[in-house]
């Protein structure tokens, strides 16, 4: 779908929301510091995704774990 439009596409800046034009020298950012500013926030981890998951069986295990003994370890 090559619809070559005259007017510049516009993306907003990762970092501070600014319109930037697509091309531009900085895109995706609308300036070296926005730039900077996201590599900044990466490497401190604001970007990190993956969040721990507690499953409730792992949940289960820890709290048998916890609970030390359970009865049903001597059910002979
Ligand atoms: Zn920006």
């Amino acid at each position: 779908m090559p619809s070559k439009k005259k007017s510049a596409k516009l993306l907003r800046c990762p970092a501070c929301g600014m319109l930037v034009r697509v091309g531009e020298e900085d895109f995706p950012f609308c300036s070296d510091r926005c730039r900077k500013i996201d590599l900044g926030k990466w490497a401190s981890g604001v970007y990190r995704i993956s969040s721990p998951v507690l499953d409730p069986e792992v949940l289960e295990d820890l709290g048998n774990l916890a609970g030390g003994q359970s009865k049903d370890s001597n059910h002979d």
